[in-house]
C-alpha cells in the first residue's frame, strides 16, 4: 500500500515542485514506485517531468470530474528514476468552481486513486500555492505533509496557516493525516541570517524538521529546461545529491530497508 504525502506551502516559488520531481526521481532511483500527481493549474510537476502538457489527452482535471479514468490519464515513467505522473495543465483552474457543487468535493482525489494505492510504494502530490479546494484534496488523500521552506524571515509566517489547516483536516476528513515535516531547501549556508532561521526552525519544530537540507543549486533551476528532474539531469550536482539524501531519509523514517 502507498504512502502518499503532499508537498505543501501556500507560498508560490519555495521549491515544491523542485521538491516533488526530484523526491520522485530519487525514489524511483532506489526501485520504489512512485506516482506523482501535479495539483497545480500551473502543470510545472508535468513540464518538469518532461512531458508536453499542452497536448494531454487526458489530465487529472478530467479525472477529478469522472470524465476519465485513471488509466487513461496516468502516463507511465520508462526506465529508471522515471515515474508515472498524473498530469495538469491549465484547464486545471476550472476544477476549482466545478468542484464546488459536487458531491464528495473533498474527497474526489481520493476516490479516484484509491484502488491505485496497491500499485505503488509512494505517492507524491505537488500542491498549488493555496489552500484551495485542490489542495484539500490533496491533504484528504495524505499520510504526511511536506512543506518545503526557505531559512528567511517570512518563512515562519504563514505556516501557522497550513499547521491550522493540516490540523483541521486531520479531526475532519482524514484521521490518517500527520505532519510529517519541515524540509530546508535554498539554503546558502554563507548568508548568515539563513543559519540563524534554520537554527529557529530546528528549535521550535525538533523532530519535525528534515536532518537532509537541499542546497541552492544552478543544476536544480536548469533541469526542467530539459524535462528532468535535477537528479536525473546532473547526477552529481549538489543539489541531485541532496535530493537523494533526502530520499533516504524518508526510506529510513518509514522502516524501508536500505538497499536498492
Ligand atoms: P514552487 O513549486 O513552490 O512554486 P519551484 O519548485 O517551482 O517552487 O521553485 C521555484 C524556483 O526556484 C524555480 O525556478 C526552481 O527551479 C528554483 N529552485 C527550486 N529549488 C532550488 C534550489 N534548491 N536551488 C536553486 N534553485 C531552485
Ligand atoms: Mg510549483
Amino acid at each position: 500500500m502507498a504512502r502518499v504525502f503532499c508537498v505543501a506551502n501556500q507560498k508560490g516559488g519555495v521549491g515544491k515542485t523542485t521538491t516533488c520531481i526530484n523526491l520522485a526521481a530519487a525514489l524511483s532511483l532506489k526501485g520504489k514506485k512512485v506516482l506523482l500527481i501535479d495539483l497545480d493549474p500551473q502543470g510545472n510537476a508535468t513540464s518538469g517531468s518532461g512531458i508536453e502538457k499542452k497536448s494531454l489527452e487526458a489530465s487529472i482535471y478530467e479525472l477529478l470530474l469522472g470524465e476519465s479514468t485513471f488509466a487513461e490519464t496516468v502516463i507511465h515513467g520508462k526506465g529508471r528514476g522515471r515515474y508515472d505522473v498524473l498530469p495538469a495543465n491549465r484547464d486545471l483552474a476550472g476544477a476549482e468552481v466545478e468542484l464546488v457543487n459536487m458531491e464528495h468535493r473533498h474527497f474526489r482525489l481520493r476516490k479516484a486513486i484509491e484502488k491505485e494505492l496497491g500499485n505503488y510504494d509512494f505517492v507524491l502530490i505537488d500542491c498549488s500555492p493555496s489552500i484551495s479546494l485542490l489542495t484539500l484534496n490533496g491533504l484528504s488523500c495524505a499520510d504526511g505533509v511536506i512543506v518545503p521552506m526557505q531559512c528567511e524571515y517570512y518563512a515562519l509566517e504563514g505556516l501557522t496557516d497550513l499547521v491550522d489547516t493540516v490540523q483541521a483536516v486531520f479531526s475532519d476528513m482524514n484521521p490518517n493525516l500527520t505532519m510529517i515535516g519541515l524540509l530546508r531547501v535554498m539554503f546558502d549556508p554563507r548568508i548568515t541570517l539563513q543559519s540563524q532561521v534554520s537554527d529557529q526552525l530546528k528549535e521550535h519544530f525538533g523532530e519535525r524538521v528534515f536532518d537532509t537540507v537541499i542546497p541552492r543549486n544552478v543544476r536544480l533551476a536548469e533541469a526542467p529546461g530539459y524535462g528532468m528532474p535535477g537528479v536525473l539531469y546532473d547526477p552529481s550536482s549538489k543539489g541531485a545529491k541532496a535530493y537523494k539524501a533526502f530520499a533516504a531519509e524518508i526510506l529510513s523514517k518509514l522502516g524501508h530497508s536500505k538497499q536498492g
